[in-house]
Formats: structure tokens, C-alpha cells, sequence
């Protein structure tokens, strides 16, 4: 059972209910819903092993006082050994075989508490038959209830409901039936009661303690989720151009790293694009910053529809520039989508005037493609694509210019 898991499916990831519960549900040792049902899932669960291992401890200690039985009481050894062997023993052993067979946790508690019921009556029942005015088992007795308040991994209703029960057991039988002298009738039943009121504070403060541990444990997962998701949108925001919103120059260098070396692993072709828009700096002059922002933003969206398929990467590569990386794309289509980009972005009529002859804003592409052999560089289809580029600057601007590699 994974704590995250559980946070996320019952939607308790809120960091201000959990802080809540810290002040309000710790001192009563209860949570509200429906936190209290998951605690009680959570805890159940967590503490089967702990519970076992009490459950093998205690049946391993319940079991070796038999030779005390031996020793001390000869005469009555079998009747002894019936209680011990014969009834309380199998009780703790069911309740052990319980736990590791039953697919729900729901009643080991109550099982429990009812074991130990059974001992402490069990107990009572051993003093009963030994008439030993030293009341030497009775030291058993306290023993239980310690082990039921701190030992046994039994929340603090359960562990009080089975060691007041013992303590009214043994008070009740030690009155009627035992008939002690008031003086050791006093003591007994006053100390019962007093390790039961040391056993309640102990298992406050111990379930306190699992209850709170269980909220921090909450609290950290939810921090660590949220530090996962911090993490990825600062991630992402690294990766991203901020006023295009496509790839920056890094994700594309690491990006075109991965898709390069596929290419070469399973010989298909790469192309590359450089984009170069027109006369920028006039635009910029004429229109100001923020309609230059404008335009790279319209550039943009239209080289992401051109750049969409698995592999593709569209990324601001400078300024004004830009790169597409068309995956199992031949030079020849490659040359083809630069030129329905060119035509795109020229069609969008943004206007450019003084950018002549055409004064609107147009495009200069480089091309370039290959498929990338063993020993190949990355960088040389980048040169070849900027030559390209350079080309059609120079060619005379708003043209493809596309290149074999040589
Ligand atoms: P060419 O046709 O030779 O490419 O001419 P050009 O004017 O486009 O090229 P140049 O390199 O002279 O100028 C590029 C301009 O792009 C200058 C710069 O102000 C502008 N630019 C670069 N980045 C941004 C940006 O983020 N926003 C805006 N508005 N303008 C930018
Ligand atoms: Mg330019
Ligand atoms: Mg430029």
C-alpha cells in the first residue's frame, strides 16, 4: 500500500486540511472523515508485521512459563498445562494464523483484544487453581497489560478494552471466588489499576505519535509531488521559447542529438530547414518591438503546423531565426514544405513596406538533408542548411535556396 498512491485517489493532496488535523484531530486521537477511514486502512496495514511479530513474541513467552508451572506447582501441572496449552495457546496461535490469511485487517484489533482477554482470564483462572495465598502469577497478569498497551501494535480503544476487562476479571474473581485478605485484595486490584492508567498514557502517546507520523508522512508525499510538478514546469519552461511558445535553441540542440543518432541507427533521412525573415530590422523600426514580437509569433505557428509529425522538431533557433527538423524526410520533400512555408508566411500579407520589392513580410529558407551515416557530424547539415541560407540572402532574399550535402 503506497502512501502517494492513496493521497492521490482519495484527494487528500491539501496541504491546509492536513495542517488542520495536526491541531484538531491529534489530542482525540481521531481524524475526520475522510481521513480517519484511510489512517485506520493505513494503519492496519502498516502495522501487520508489527503485530505478528508481537503475537509470535507473546505466545513464545506465554508458552515457557509452563515449566515454571512445572516447577512450582507438580501436583497440578495438568490442569495447568490444559489452560495453558489447550485453550489460551490455540486462541493466540488463530489469531497469528489470522493474520496472515485473512485479506482484510478489519478485525485483527478486535481479535486481538480478545486474545489477550483470554489470557489475562486464562491467568486468572491458573491463580484460581493453584489456592497460592503468595499470589505469585498475579505479576503475570500485570505483564499482559503492559504487553497489550505497549507491545502489540492494538490501538489504545482496543488495548484499554482488553486490559480493563482482565482487570476486572482477576478484581471480581479475586473478591468472589479467590477470597484473598483485604490487605493483598487491595494491592493487587490497586495495582492492576494503576499499570492500566500507565498503559493508557502509553498508548495515548503512542498512537498519538502513529497518528502524527502518518500526517507528516501525507505532508512529505504532498511536498514531494509538488516539487515533482515544480520541477517538470521549470523544466519545461527551460525548454520553451517564451514569446513563441515552440522549442528554444537548446531543446532543439538536444532534441536533433536523439533524432540524429535514431536516423543513423535505422537509416532514415533528416532535413533541415533555416528560416531567416526578411528585413526584420525594418519592421521593427516602422512597427516597433512589440508588432516585431507579434510577427515571430505568427511565424511561428505557422512552422508548427508544418513541423507536427513524431520527430519533427520547430524551434526558435536566434533572433529571427528559426529551425525545422523534418524527421524521414527526403531533401526533395523537404524542399517542397520550405516552399509552402515561404508561400504561407508571404500570403499572410504582413505588411512591410519598405522592405521592397515586395513589402510584406517574406522569408529566406536554407535546405539541407541527408541520411545520416556512422561518423557523420550533426554539425555539418547545420552548416550546409545556413550556407543554404546565406545563398538565398544573398541570392536576393524570400527564396528556398536547398543544397545537397557534398
Ligand atoms: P535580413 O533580411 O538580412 O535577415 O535582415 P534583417 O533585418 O532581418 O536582419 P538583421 O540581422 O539585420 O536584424 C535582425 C532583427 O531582428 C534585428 C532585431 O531587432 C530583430 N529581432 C531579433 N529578435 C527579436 C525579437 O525577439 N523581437 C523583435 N521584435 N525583434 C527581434
Ligand atoms: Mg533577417
Ligand atoms: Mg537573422
Amino acid at each position: 500500500m503506497d502512501i502517494a498512491d492513496i493521497i492521490s485517489s482519495e484527494g487528500i493532496d491539501n496541504r491546509e486540511l492536513i495542517q488542520k488535523e495536526f491541531s484538531n484531530g491529534l489530542h482525540r486521537l481521531k481524524f475526520s472523515e475522510p481521513l480517519e477511514r484511510i489512517f485506520l486502512q493505513y494503519y492496519n496495514y502498516s502495522i501487520l508485521n508489527h503485530i505478528r511479530i508481537s503475537l509470535i513474541a507473546g505466545l513464545i513467552i506465554f508458552c515457557s512459563f509452563g515449566i515454571l508451572d512445572a516447577l512450582v506447582f507438580p501436583e497440578i501441572r495438568n490442569k495447568m498445562w490444559t489452560i495453558r496449552y489447550l485453550i489460551i495457546s490455540p486462541l493466540l496461535l488463530f489469531v497469528l494464523i489470522y493474520s496472515y490469511y485473512s485479506k482484510t485487517t478489519r478485525y485483527l484489533q478486535l481479535l486481538y483484544s480478545l486474545a489477550i482477554f483470554a489470557v489475562g482470564s486464562g491467568l486468572t483462572a491458573i491463580l484460581l487453581i493453584t489456592h497460592d495465598e503468595s499470589q505469585m502469577y498475579y505479576s503475570g497478569l500485570v505483564l499482559v497489560i503492559i504487553y497489550a498497551y505497549t507491545f502489540t501494535g492494538l490501538r489504545l480503544r482496543y488495548a484499554t478494552a482488553s486490559s480493563l476487562s482482565v482487570t476486572l476479571i482477576y478484581s471480581l474473581t479475586s473478591v468472589s471466588l479467590i477470597k484473598l485478605q483485604t490487605p493483598m485484595l487491595l494491592n493487587n486490584i490497586f495495582g492492576l489499576f494503576a499499570t492500566n492508567i500507565i498503559g493508557i498514557i502509553a498508548g495515548y502517546l503512542l498512537e498519538k505519535y502513529r497518528r502524527k507520523d502518518f500526517l507528516q508522512t501525507i505532508l512529505l508525499n504532498i511536498e514531494k509531488k509538488e516539487l515533482k510538478e515544480t520541477n517538470l514546469r521549470l523544466q519545461r519552461l527551460s525548454y520553451l521559447d517564451s514569446l513563441t511558445n515552440i522549442a528554444n535553441r537548446r531543446a532543439f540542440e538536444e532534441a536533433f542529438e536523439k533524432e540524429w543518432n535514431r536516423a543513423q541507427r535505422y537509416s532514415y533521412p533528416l532535413s533541415l530547414l533555416i528560416i531567416d525573415i526578411d528585413h526584420f530590422k525594418l519592421f521593427n523600426d516602422n512597427f516597433g518591438h512589440q508588432a516585431g514580437d507579434n510577427c515571430l509569433v505568427k511565424v511561428a505557428t505557422v512552422l508548427k503546423e508544418f513541423g507536427s509529425r513524431p520527430g519533427d522538431i520547430v524551434a526558435r533557433y536566434g533572433g529571427e531565426e528559426f529551425a525545422v527538423l523534418l524527421s524521414g524526410t527526403s531533401i526533395e520533400d523537404a524542399l517542397r514544405i520550405a516552399e509552402e512555408i515561404r508561400l504561407t508566411i508571404k500570403d499572410l500579407q504582413i505588411s512591410n513596406p519598405k522592405a521592397s520589392p515586395e513589402g510584406v513580410i517574406t522569408l529566406s529558407i536554407g535546405v539541407t538533408g541527408t541520411v545520416p551515416q556512422k561518423g557523420m557530424d550533426r554539425s555539418m547539415i547545420v552548416k550546409r542548411a545556413d550556407f543554404a541560407l546565406y545563398k538565398a540572402k544573398s541570392e536576393g532574399r524570400n527564396r528556398t535556396v536547398c543544397l545537397e550535402m557534398d
